[in-house]
Formats: C-alpha cells, sequence, structure tokens
C-alpha cells in the first residue's frame, strides 16, 4: 500500500507547495476509522481510498481532491458524521466527500432503461462541483480493477453493467478517456465473457503472425519523418477489446473485417506538425479512401482533438494512424481532469481552453469566485439543465420532472392512482404541502388515503400534462356520481314527504326529456330539472306550498364539498350551525345558515341537516373581524391564543389602522361551531382585543 509520504510525491509533482499536513492527517484518519474493515480481495478497507487518492494524485488532481479521494467512503462506510469531516479537514473537503457519498446512495434504476439517460444527466447535475464526478469516476475506476475478488457472476454483471449504461458515458462526456477504455474492456468481459475471449484470440492470431508488426510501423514510419525533418513520438497499441466488438457492431462486420485492429499515435510539439506529418504520411503510404477524420478543426463534443487516416502501412497491411499534439494527447486522456492547473495551490484555468468546455469553465470560475457552495450550486444547475428537475423516490428510483412541477405532478408520474390518492408529501424527510414546488435532488415521499381524491384547486398548481389530464378525468367521473347520486337522495326526499312509497317506476324520466333515470336524476342533481315539477310530475295532489316539500330535513351522506354540495361564501356556515339548502342551476346546492339574508332571492331550497354519525374531519373557515390594540405584541398575542386553541389562521389583513386600534379580517380554519365558540371566548378574554364579530 502506498504511504502517505509516497503519495505526497505524487501531488508535489503537480502542485509543489501544497500542505502536507492535512493529507498525512486524513491519511490517519481513513486509516483509523475504517479499522478492521476487508475488501473482497481480503485485503484491508482501506487499500481502497488509498488507491483512489493515488490514481487522483497521478491525474494531477489538486491536494483537496487527493484528501477527499482518501475520505470518500468514511460517511457511507464508519460512523463518522459530516459535522465531523467539517471540523478536521474544513468545509470544501466535507461538501465534496458528502457530495461523493450522495452519488454513491442513488440506486441505479437498473429495471428502466430509459431512465439511464436522466441518470447520467442526473449526476451531472449535482455534481455541483466537477470534482465531485472525477471523484466518482475513479471510485469506480478502482472497483472496475478489483471486480474480480468479487465471486458472485451475477454482482459482476450487474456492476458491469451499470459501469456500461452510467459512468462510461459520464467518463466520455468530461473525456477522460483513458479511465473510460478501462472501464469498457474489464465491464465487456464481464458482460459478454464469450464475445471478449473471442476477440482477444483473434487478436492474440493477429500478434503471432507478425512478432514485430508493431516495432516495424514504427520503425518505418521514423525513418520517414526523419527523411521530412519531423521529431515526433511515435507508438503503437492494439485497439482495446471493446472497441473492436462496438466497431463490429456498429459496422456489422465480422473481426476480419476490421482492418484498424493497431492504431499508431503521433504526438508532435504543434498544430502546424500534426498537418505536415499527415502530409508526409500520405505521400509516402497509399490512402484508405473515407476514413480520414480532422477532429483538429471540427473537435468531437467531448472536446477530443486529432487527425486520424488510414493507409496502407509499411508492412502491407492497412494501418490507423492518429496524429495530435502533446496538449491534445493530455486531453484525449485525462479530458476535464487536463484543464486544472496548479500555482501556489490555486486552481487556473487554463487561456487556451476552447469554448466547448466553457461550462467548465465557468463551473470552475464560480468554484474559485465564491465561497458559497449554494451559489455554486444553483449556477451550475442553471448552466447545465435549465428545464428539468431530477427527484428520487424513497427506493432511489429516478423522477425526471419539468422544472417548476409540485409534488401532485410526482405523484401523477409515478402512476395515476397515487395521484388520485396522495393527500401530503415527505420531502427529504420533512412534511410539505402537496402544492410544494420540488427541487433537483429531492425525496419525495407521497402520502396517500383511500379516503382522498383529486381536488380542482390542484389544476391551478399542477404543471405536467399527465396531472392535469388526470384530473380532469377523475372531476369529471366524480362529478357525474355525486350530481347523480344528490339527484337520487332528492327525489327519494320528495317521495318521502307523499304518501308514495319510493318507485323508480313511477318516475317518467323521458317526459323531461333524458335518455336514461340516471341522466334523470344528474339533471335534478344539476338543478337543470327544478324539484318542484318532479314532485308535480307524481300521481298525488297538488301542494299550495311551492318552496318547501317536507318538515323533516334531509340528511346528505357520501358528499365531499365542492363538487356537488358547497358552502356558501356570504354566511359560511360550519358543522352544528342550523343551515339550509338551496339548489343552483349548474351549481347543485349551496349549504346556507338558516337565516342567512341571501336566501330571499332562492326559489327552492330544502331544509337539511348535518350528518352528525359522521367523523366530519372537513375543517371549516370563518371570517372575524378583531379590533386590536395598536401595540407591537397584540398580533402576536391573538395569533398564540388561536392556535393554543387548535384553531389555524389561513389569512389575515389589516383593513384599518389607526393610532389606537388595527382592525383586522381574520380568516380561521375550525372544527366545528364548539370548537368556534372555544376559540372566540379565549379571544374575548384577552386585554388587547376591543371586540370580536363573525363576518
Ligand atoms: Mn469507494
Amino acid at each position: 500500500m502506498l504511504t502517505s509520504s509516497e503519495l505526497i510525491e505524487l501531488v508535489k509533482k503537480h502542485d509543489p507547495n501544497m500542505e502536507e499536513s492535512l493529507l498525512r492527517k486524513a491519511y490517519a484518519f481513513a486509516m483509523e476509522v475504517h479499522g478492521l474493515q476487508k475488501r473482497a480481495s481480503g485485503s484491508p478497507y482501506f487499500s481502497h481510498p488509498v488507491e483512489v487518492a493515488r490514481i487522483l494524485a497521478e491525474l494531477g488532481l489538486d491536494v483537496v481532491t487527493v484528501i477527499t479521494g482518501l475520505l470518500h467512503d468514511v460517511l457511507e462506510d464508519t460512523n463518522v458524521c459530516p459535522e465531523e469531516l467539517e471540523e478536521i479537514f474544513g468545509s470544501e473537503i466535507a461538501f465534496l466527500v458528502e457530495g461523493v457519498t450522495k452519488l454513491s446512495r442513488i440506486n441505479y434504476p437498473s429495471s428502466k432503461v430509459h431512465q439511464a439517460e436522466n441518470f447520467r444527466k442526473f449526476l451531472m447535475a449535482i455534481s455541483q462541483d466537477i470534482r465531485i464526478l472525477v471523484i466518482k469516476l475513479v471510485d469506480r475506476l478502482h472497483n472496475m480493477r478489483t471486480l474480480n475478488y468479487v465471486t458472485s457472476i451475477e454482482k459482476r454483471k450487474k456492476i458491469s453493467l451499470e459501469t456500461l449504461e452510467i459512468y462510461v458515458p459520464l467518463a466520455e462526456r468530461i473525456g477522460m478517456n483513458a479511465i473510460k477504455d478501462e472501464m469498457e474492456d474489464v465491464a465487456f468481459y464481464n458482460t459478454h465473457p464469450s464475445e471478449y475471449r473471442a476477440i482477444s484470440m483473434k487478436l492474440e492470431q493477429i500478434r503471432n503472425k507478425d512478432n514485430n508488426f508493431i516495432q516495424n510501423t514504427i520503425l518505418e514510419l521514423r525513418l520517414v519523418f526523419n527523411k521530412a525533418g519531423i521529431d515526433a513520438q511515435i507508438s503503437g497499441r492494439e485497439k482495446k477489446a471493446y472497441s473492436i466488438w462496438k466497431k463490429m457492431q456498429r459496422h456489422s462486420v465480422t473481426i476480419e473485417k476490421i482492418n484498424d485492429i493497431i492504431a499508431f499515435r503521433v504526438i508532435v510539439k504543434t498544430v502546424e506538425q500534426c498537418y505536415l506529418v499527415l502530409g508526409v504520411i500520405h505521400t509516402n503510404f497509399q490512402i484508405m479512401p473515407g476514413r480520414f477524420k480532422d477532429y483538429i478543426s471540427i473537435p468531437k463534443l467531448n472536446n477530443y482533438r486529432s487527425l486520424h487516416t488510414t493507409v496502407i502501412g509499411p508492412m502491407r497491411q492497412p494501418v490507423e494512424v492518429q496524429i495530435r499534439t502533446e496538449e491534445m494527447h493530455r486531453v484525449a486522456d485525462e479530458g476535464v481532469a487536463a484543464h486544472w492547473s496548479y500555482k501556489s495551490g490555486e486552481v487556473l484555468v487554463r487561456k487556451d481552453e476552447p469554448s466547448r468546455y466553457s461550462w467548465i469553465k465557468n463551473l470552475l470560475t464560480i468554484l474559485q469566485d465564491s465561497g458559497n457552495p449554494e451559489e455554486v450550486m444553483d449556477n451550475t444547475r442553471l448552466e447545465m439543465f435549465k428545464d428539468e428537475v431530477f427527484c428520487f423516490t424513497p427506493s432511489g428510483d429516478l423522477i425526471s420532472l419539468p422544472r417548476g412541477a409540485t409534488a401532485v405532478d410526482f405523484a401523477y408520474d409515478i402512476h395515476t392512482a397515487i395521484g388520485n390518492t396522495c393527500i401530503g408529501a415527505k420531502i427529504n424527510g420533512k412534511m410539505a404541502s402537496l402544492k410544494t414546488t420540488l427541487r433537483n435532488g429531492d425525496q419525495v415521499l407521497i402520502i396517500t388515503s383511500p379516503y382522498q381524491h383529486p381536488d380542482a384547486s390542484w389544476e391551478r398548481f399542477v404543471i405536467t400534462g399527465k396531472a392535469k389530464v388526470c384530473i380532469k378525468k377523475f372531476i369529471k367521473i366524480q362529478e357525474k356520481a355525486e350530481f347523480t347520486l344528490l339527484g337520487l337522495q332528492l327525489v327519494k326526499y320528495v317521495f318521502s314527504a307523499t304518501e308514495l312509497e319510493f318507485n323508480e317506476e313511477l318516475l317518467d324520466y323521458k317526459k323531461f326529456s333524458c335518455d336514461s333515470l340516471s341522466r334523470f336524476f344528474y339533471n335534478i342533481g344539476r338543478g337543470i330539472i327544478p324539484l318542484g315539477m318532479v314532485r308535480m310530475s307524481l300521481p298525488i295532489a297538488e301542494s299550495e306550498d311551492q318552496t318547501t316539500f317536507n318538515e323533516d330535513p334531509l340528511c346528505l351522506v357520501d358528499f365531499a364539498p365542492g363538487i356537488a354540495i358547497h358552502f356558501a361564501d356570504c354566511c359560511h356556515p360550519i358543522l352544528g350551525d342550523k343551515i339550509i339548502g338551496a339548489l343552483e342551476p349548474q351549481k347543485g346546492m349551496v349549504v346556507h345558515l338558516n337565516n342567512c339574508s341571501n336566501l330571499k332571492d332562492v326559489n327552492y331550497f330544502i331544509k337539511i341537516k348535518w350528518n352528525s354519525d359522521e367523523e366530519m374531519e372537513t375543517s371549516i373557515i370563518i371570517r372575524l373581524r378583531i379590533v386590536i390594540l395598536n401595540k407591537t405584541e397584540s398580533f402576536a398575542i391573538i395569533t398564540n391564543i388561536i392556535s393554543s386553541n387548535g384553531a389555524s389562521i389561513t389569512n389575515i389583513k389589516v383593513e384599518h389602522r389607526s393610532i389606537e386600534f388595527f382592525d383586522l379580517l381574520v380568516d380561521i380554519k375550525v372544527r366545528d361551531s364548539t370548537h368556534m365558540g372555544e376559540v372566540l371566548a379565549s379571544l374575548r378574554t384577552c386585554a388587547n382585543v376591543r371586540s370580536i364579530k363573525r363576518l
């Protein structure tokens, strides 16, 4: 195992003025807390973070990143808490370790292929600091290097698939090709063992056919370069099995047809020399048409730059030659890591950095300029995925939603039935309202109840199409059911005031231009067919009283307020009040107080009563006008009285203010009239309250 001094030597190559003591401290700390933990290989667990730190140091990353490499598993695998890390190593390292830990805790959504892309995007989005992503990739690289120690074939396969689908594309995206190639090869070996073996055997045969092929070709190339006076490093290497496999799939060819299994790399000092070398090669060897690619003029998305050409080589075999500068080579291998350069411990951004990397440049600028991690987070997220938020179910599944989506949108995205019955949400472990707008990385638990149903008010804050459609559809079905039920109850009520038994056959619905009995009930419930006409159509003597039918009040059951039954806005009746129902066309039944002055204008109303058996959890809002003394503490006192009585304020407004008094309009949520009485009595005992009136 690498010692802390050896690790320090590696970091010093890039960062000569690094602070040694902090690294030594981290080394000792990680060794101690990992203690006797073992890896699958049987070696001490601590060897893993040390290796991760070594690779990071070799990539030339800063000392903070290397220290984070040493500590990257302590939150996940030991009893150390973030506060402790921050205390010992400072906020930057604690932040990075937490970031890596967060990435590790997310389950890879293996069942859903379409989630893979989302997942990658998410990793990018929450890797608020690009170093978090780099550390995570190196962590995975080392785990792949030691994958052969994992005994379960299934587990090896699962880890390999995850690597191919998630980490390889991420490494490619930030241009860390050396890491990408290596991870790919191990993963390919574990996911496609027989294909891997076949390709390896073929490579072996090619090697045996001409032992010195690579050496001889290099010698020939050197000869022509020397003649042209070009100083270049030349190397040759076999392509990795996985890239051959991909090529075979891409072009549907057998391995025999792949002619550039061995690629040669020519590295020169300047861009001009790249084109010079290209010219020399093209004059000396025969070109394979259609194989030339200029990634210097047009770099790949991940900023890979190089010239590629295939020629019939000196050994009369096709060879691919890649020509690039040292700088291009470093970027090709190390990607984003190549963009770090150091001067007295400071992270510097290279001036010649191409614009395709501007998002990383911006990121680094933000990192440098801001000591505030939250700002870094916001900026980073804005940079990358402006229109999306990524949230998680408690089991770690990823849900991607448009920005501005709420907990209800999330619920519908999981399943229509969950949306239709959601009653609340726990976001990151805390209770939150269904209206809450979700943020990146939120873990959302939806609480459902079989008694809950979508509310028309949800339509105002949901933003996804699915939620909107589901809510509309549900309300339509619910509306139909409720109005039909109300109509039925009203017809039964009419019957109860006569000597007739309720009998559907006595109802001549066709006379009311309805094609079915249920349509007839629906139209009555909706107030489209006046109840008086229904009564007149029955075979009984005319009554003189046209406005009421019955002395016994009707008891309405199985209705949730808001669809067929409404509480009047004018008098706000609450449970326990004496009430009366007015049928309004289209709206259904509106419940008023018995003595509400608005009832004068209503043609048809019926006596109704509360269903006292029902545990009405429906809280009711009453409006009060309270006059309080103009004193600073008055507000606090009355809000305190209201809440200590178990009621809550939903709205408060200062109507009028004078030197002595405030006139307040306060909407209070109470359970019933008894509860309201209690709250009012308590308020009246308060010295700061001058008067109270229910409106
Ligand atoms: Mn690890």
